[in-house]
């Protein structure tokens, strides 16, 4: 398969430190990234900021609590702040756990996670894994987060942009979802959560209430109309011990003949728009 990665990196995980150190010192040596660290944010995942003395130089800090795979996509989100905005904000960029986990913002902030997931994630090499048609389990959407070196969640909303399935990911935890994310068909054909004004119970049939942390991963139900929405879906949980979340993946029926067609044209390649 890696004979097939043309422009893009033929190991995975990217090695995002390195790049961010040696790409910006290479390309824009008046304002290279001198440094990638990890230190206490008190509340922020990530920032960008230029150098106290010099003001043309950046450094990438990260928060010291998160994972790898959490921090990875941080310094990513960074790289993409400063490729793409460094000089709309010369102060510097402060970046909180809505962006770079929910990936729930618009603007800049949208722009940085959209960078990282194409750098980290490249969408040739996640449809090759993955065809827009398949149907995965999480044990599949597991083995891909562990080959890009990021969260399991990090990995599903990226495979949700691009699958033809209609299908959704729920997060959760004491009963009550706390956000949701449903794949572009999903959401065209009216089958999504609202958790931002108000707050979803989640169905007292589902998987994940009835199980919760004891929850078998490898358990997918087939749950009738009624229980989710108002079509039979199959579901499938995790439970994450380390933010005592539980992710719910959520499978819909096959697009009918009268299709959710994507209306969006396929995306980029994450290096076109890298070499950019
Ligand atoms: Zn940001």
């Amino acid at each position: 398969m890696d004979a097939a990665h043309r422009d893009g990196p033929d190991r995975y995980p990217v090695d995002v430190r390195s790049l961010a150190l040696q790409y910006s010192v290479q390309r824009f040596p008046d304002s290279p990234i001198k440094r990638v660290e990890a230190d206490d944010l008190d509340g922020f995942e990530g920032a960008l900021l230029p150098g106290e003395t010099r003001k043309n130089v950046w450094g990438i800090l990260y928060d010291s609590k998160q994972t790898a795979e959490r921090a990875r996509f941080t310094v990513a989100h960074e790289l993409g702040h400063y490729l793409l905005h460094r000089d709309k904000q010369p102060k510097g960029f402060w970046c909180g756990e809505d962006v770079i986990v929910r990936r729930e913002v618009e603007g800049i902030e949208k722009e940085a996670d959209t960078f990282a997931a194409f750098l980290l994630m490249p969408l040739h090499d996640f449809r090759a894994l993955i065809p827009p048609d398949h149907k995965p389990t999480l044990e599949e959407l597991g083995d891909c987060a562990r080959r890009y070196g990021v969260s399991l969640t990090a990995a599903i909303l990226r495979w949700l942009e691009y699958t033809n399935r209609r299908s959704m990911l729920v997060v959760s935890n004491e009963g009550f979802a706390r956000w949701a994310k449903a794949s572009g068909p999903a959401f065209r054909s009216g089958k999504f959560i609202r958790t931002r004004a108000s707050v979803f119970e989640l169905p007292g049939a589902s998987l994940v209430a009835t199980m919760g942390a004891d929850v078998d991963p490898t358990v997918v139900v087939r749950q009738s109309a009624g229980v989710w929405f108002d079509e039979p879906v199959e579901e499938s949980c995790i439970a994450s011990s380390r933010y005592e979340m539980q992710l719910t993946l959520l499978h819909l029926g096959a697009q009918s003949a009268r299709s959710w067609h994507s209306e969006a044209p396929d995306e980029e390649d994450s290096f076109d728009r890298f070499k950019r």
